[in-house]
């Protein structure tokens, strides 16, 4: 048997959504563009949406809007995709890596205050697999300080925790419809706030700081554009949009889906001492984007290496950003900076979790994972 890591979800629907996006004029940001902009908008419950090529892309967008750039620095996870980090880099500012909860592996809110200087400009959370992170604390530490929050959701669309919304807390939240994440379109990004003088130059910034989009130039009468500030080039394109927009409408659907399988889960490793599992918080919705297992670290890559053996598709989310040659480098990073982070990213592997997967798979990969940790050491 052979089981997939990860599959898409397009169904039909959304095939004929892109082919009518393909049948038109224009390929480029248009009308599908604006289309999911509206509806991912109302979908998270903020004023403002923005398309982009990118989560990465809309993480740098986010920090620029704020200025931030050389001897500012922000406080961020080391325990999430590079991308993350690798945003602040793109500004020449420093990331200020905080450990982690051990329960959850989402950035420990009470850590953020000690890791405060008058450099610092943003708090960067991410909110890991899917489950949010404490945003009331983090906002009410934001709040004394006077700083910024930009939230990483591109695990977590779906997100609410002690009654408040992912993206609801923060002055720029930002998506990913990357190829493996709950929607997609292959590549993508979008970024969700509040305030419209926000909104309107994240709109230039995501074309070059222009003042008109090519749809807006050539369809009426032709408008020069001009161009106030030095901006990006990521744009989301009408294929990409076409093929989200009734994604937008199945979120609640998939999202059930992605539960009960991961509730199964649950339930077959709950007697196996070799496995323990990140805490799921009672108080809210968790998005349940990766089913992320612990084993002891020396058993970690046996463990994936006979999954994969076995057919069964895997992968690791995710070892520490610090240990990665660049940051070990240019920051003098080491092992023993962030103890709990580390330990996570050395016992971790993730197996699959998606809408499709059907009852035979979900219990084949139940079944190898259990019989493959038979003989590992209790880690609970
Ligand atoms: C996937 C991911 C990103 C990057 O998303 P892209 O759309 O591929 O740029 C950023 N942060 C986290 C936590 C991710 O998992």
């Amino acid at each position: 048997m052979k089981v997939e890591f990860c599959r898409h979800n397009l169904d039909e629907k959304d095939k004929q959504e892109v082919r009518k996006a393909l049948d038109s004029i224009f390929l480029t940001t248009g009308e599908w563009t604006r289309l999911f902009e509206e509806k991912f908008a109302a979908y998270l419950g903020c004023n403002h949406v923005v398309g982009v090529s990118s989560c990465t892309s809309a993480l740098e967008l986010a920090l620029k809007y704020f200025d931030i750039g050389p001897g500012d620095e922000v406080i961020t996870t080391p325990m999430s995709f590079i991308a993350t980090a690798n945003a602040v880099e793109y500004c020449r500012a420093t990331p200020v890596f905080v450990d982690v909860e051990a329960d959850t592996g989402n950035l420990n809110a009470d850590l953020i205050e000690a890791a405060i200087t008058p450099r610092t400009k943003a708090i960067l959370p991410v909110h890991l697999y899917g489950q949010m992170c404490d945003m009331r604390k983090t906002a009410d530490i934001a709040c004394r300080h006077g700083l910024k929050i930009i939230e990483d959701c591109a695990h977590c669309i779906e997100g609410t925790r002690d009654g408040v919304r992912v993206g609801e807390l923060a002055d720029i939240s930002c998506y990913s419809f990357y190829a493996t994440k709950n929607i997609t379109c292959g590549e993508g990004g979008a970024l969700a706030c509040h305030d419209s003088d926000v909104h309107a130059w994240l709109m230039k910034a995501r074309q070059h700081g222009m003042s008109a989009s090519a749809a807006d130039r050539y369809t009426h009468l032709y408008r020069h554009y001009d161009m106030e500030f030095l901006g990006h080039k990521c744009n989301m394109n009408n294929i990409q949009g076409a093929m989200l927009i009734h994604q937008i409408d199945r979120i609640e659907t998939l999202l059930k889906e992605r539960q009960r399988i991961a509730g199964l889960y649950e339930e077959a490793f709950a007697d196996n001492p070799a496995i323990d599992f990140p805490k799921v918080l009672p108080s809210g919705n968790h998005a349940r984007h990766l089913f992320t297992l612990w084993v002891a670290s020396l058993q970690r890559d046996e463990c994936m290496h006979r999954l994969q053996d076995a057919g069964v598709g895997v992968a690791v989310n995710y070892r520490s950003i610090h240990l990665m040659s660049y940051y070990r480098e240019k920051y003098g990073c080491h092992p023993g900076n962030f103890p709990t982070c580390e330990k996570i990213g050395n016992a971790t592997l993730t197996i699959p979790l998606y809408p499709g997967m059907s009852d035979k798979e979900i219990q084949y990969v139940a079944d190898t994972v259990n019989l493959v940790t038979a003989n590992f050491p209790p880690i609970r």
